[in-house]
C-alpha cells in the first residue's frame, strides 16, 4: 500500500514526479503557503530548509480527486462508494508496544515551547499567529472507551498553550461533560500521518464510532497504533509528531482571526485552552501543513461530506447515480447531483433530501446521469439548456446555514435548489445532445503528424470548388 504511512506517500509522490523539493531557505511568516498555494492542485511542496529549524515542513500531500483515489487504492469513481462501505463497517485498530512504534523514538516531558521546536506556519495576512492546521485531535469517551477523531484549528498562544475553535459537535459533547465535572478532557495531536487516515478523521459519522476504526477498514488492514506517554490516548504508531495534553476546563483566550475554507476570516474569540504535556516524534520528524481554503483542504471535507451525502439522497431518492461538491462552492455549500429519473418530481425530492442532508449545503443542482457532474462546464451548460426558473426552482428562505458563509444573517440563510433534469415526456429531438460519430473513440495520434513542419503546410495553387 502507496500509504501506508506518511513517508511511504512522500516517497510515492516523488517517485512519480509530485513532489517539488524547495531548498532555498524559507520564512515560517507566508512563504511556505505562499509557495505551497502556487503549486495547489499540481504537486505537494517538501521544505527542506525553513528558518533555522532543523525540521522541513510539508504541504499538499492529496491536492486533487485523483491523489484521494489512488491513497484508496481506488479510481475517483470508487472514491465515496469505498468511503461508505468503511464508515458502515469499521474495523479495530491493533495496538503496538512502545518499542515497535517509531513515534517513540523521542519523548520530550520537559521544558516544551511548541515554537522552538517546530516550524508550525503563518499562512494568510490576518491570521492571529502561528497555527496548526494538519493535527488530528482525538479524544476518547471516558465510559465507552472510544475515540474520537477530528481537524481543529490550533492557534499557538506561546510556550505549550494552544487556543482551539471546538465546534459543537462531538469532541465539544466530550470536552463538555469533562468541564461539567470540573475535570480537563484529554488529547493528542497528530501530525504527519497517511493520507487514507487523514480522510477517515473527516467521516460524518454517528458519535460513538471511532475514525481511526474507519481508517483500518480503508486500508484493508488494522492501523497500528500505540498508547501515548502522559494521556490516555492511542495514536497512529506512525505518525511523524504527536503532541499529548489536556483541554482546561473553565478557561478561555483569546484565538482567531484566522483565514477558514470558504476563503473569508474566522472571527477572534474567547476559545477553549490545551496545555501540551508531552511531544513524541520519529527521528527526523516531517513537520505537515494544510494551507486553508486550498484544494487539500476542501477536498478532504468535500469527499466524507459526499459520502454522506449519496446516501441521505439515496433513502429518498434510489436512482441517485453520483453526488459532487465543487471546489467552488467550498466543497461544502454546493451539492451537485445526477440521477437516472424514472418518476417526474424525483429531481425535487432530490433537492430537498440533500438540503436536509446538512446545513452547510446551500445551492443544489439536479442533473440527468448523462452529464458529468464533475466537469463545471457541463453543470453550467445544464442550467444553462435545462432549466427554467418558474418551474424548476426551490427556494426555502430563513433556513440553518453556514456561519462562516459572510452572506447569511448569523448563520440564517436561504437555500435554492436548480431542477436540470428532461422532462420526462419531452419530444427525443428536443434534448437530444448533439454528437459527432466515432469522436470518443478517436485518437488524435492516428491523424497528426509532429514532424510535419508548420512552413511545408500551404496551399500550392488555386483550389477549383
Ligand atoms: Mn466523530
Amino acid at each position: 500500500m502507496k500509504a501506508k504511512t506518511f513517508r511511504t506517500w512522500i516517497e510515492h509522490l516523488q517517485a512519480t514526479d509530485r513532489l517539488a523539493v524547495i531548498d532555498r531557505k524559507v520564512s515560517l511568516q507566508y512563504e511556505i503557503a505562499k509557495i505551497a498555494k502556487k503549486l495547489d492542485g499540481k504537486k505537494a511542496t517538501y521544505f527542506t530548509s525553513v528558518e533555522d529549524y532543523q525540521v522541513p515542513v510539508v504541504s499538499g500531500i492529496c491536492s486533487t480527486r485523483e491523489d484521494f483515489a489512488e491513497a484508496l487504492e481506488t479510481d475517483q469513481y470508487g472514491v465515496i462508494s469505498k468511503f461508505t462501505e468503511a464508515v458502515a463497517s469499521p474495523v479495530p485498530c491493533r495496538a503496538l508496544n512502545k518499542q515497535q512504534a517509531p513515534i517513540k523514538e523521542n519523548i520530550i516531558l520537559d521544558n516544551i515551547d511548541l515554537m522552538k521546536m517546530l516550524p508550525i506556519p503563518v499562512h494568510h495576512e490576518k491570521d492571529s499567529g502561528n497555527y496548526i492546521t494538519a493535527g488530528l485531535f482525538i479524544v476518547r469517551d471516558p465510559v465507552t472507551r472510544k475515540q474520537n477523531v477530528s481537524i481543529h484549528r490550533l492557534q499557538i498562544s506561546g510556550g505549550n498553550k494552544i487556543g482551539a475553535l471546538i465546534l459543537p459537535r462531538h469532541t465539544f459533547h466530550l470536552y463538555k461533560q469533562a468541564e461539567e465535572a470540573g475535570r480537563p478532557l484529554e488529547c493528542a495531536i497528530v501530525i504527519g500521518v497517511d493520507p487514507v487516515t487523514l480522510l477517515a478523521s473527516q467521516a460524518s459519522t454517528p458519535f460513538g464510532v471511532d475514525e481511526l476504526e474507519i481508517s483500518s477498514a480503508l486500508r484493508g488492514e488494522p492501523l497500528e497504533v500505540v498508547r501515548c506517554e502522559t494521556v490516555d490516548i492511542d495514536v497512529p504508531a506512525y505518525a511523524e509528531i504527536v503532541l499529548e495534553g489536556k483541554i482546561l476546563p473553565h478557561v478561555r483566550e483569546p484565538e482567531g482571526p484566522f483565514g477558514e475554507f470558504p476563503k473569508y476570516y474566522g472571527p477572534r474569540s474567547d476559545k477553549e485552552v490545551i496545555e501540551i504535556t508531552a511531544v513524541t516524534h520519529r527521528n527526523n520528524p516531517i513537520f505537515y501543513t494544510i494551507v486553508p481554503a486550498g484544494y487539500e483542504h476542501l477536498l478532504l471535507g468535500g469527499i466524507p461530506r459526499e459520502a454522506s451525502l449519496f446516501q441521505s439522497i439515496r433513502q429518498t431518492v434510489p436512482s441517485v447515480i453520483a453526488v459532487h461538491m465543487s471546489p467552488g462552492g467550498t466543497c461544502r455549500y454546493h451539492a451537485i447531483v445526477s440521477i437516472n429519473k424514472r418518476n417526474e418530481g424525483e429531481a425535487k425530492n432530490a433537492i430537498l433530501a440533500a438540503l436536509a442532508n446538512s446545513f452547510d449545503i446551500k445551492h443544489v443542482v439536479v442533473t440527468d446521469e448523462e452529464v458529468d457532474i464533475f466537469n463545471m462546464e457541463e453543470v453550467e451548460w445544464a442550467i444553462a439548456t435545462r432549466f427554467q426558473a418558474d418551474r424548476d426552482l426551490v427556494v426555502v428562505h430563513e433556513a440553518q446555514s453556514s456561519k462562516l458563509d459572510p452572506s447569511t444573517r448569523d448563520g440564517v440563510g436561504s437555500k435554492m435548489g436548480f431542477d436540470c433534469t428532461i422532462p420526462l415526456d419531452s419530444e427525443e429531438m428536443q434534448y437530444l445532445r448533439v454528437q459527432i460519430p466515432g469522436y470518443n473513440e478517436c485518437n488524435l495520434d492516428d491523424y497528426i503528424n509532429p514532424d510535419k513542419l508548420i512552413q511545408s503546410v500551404h496551399l500550392e495553387g488555386d483550389i477549383d470548388f
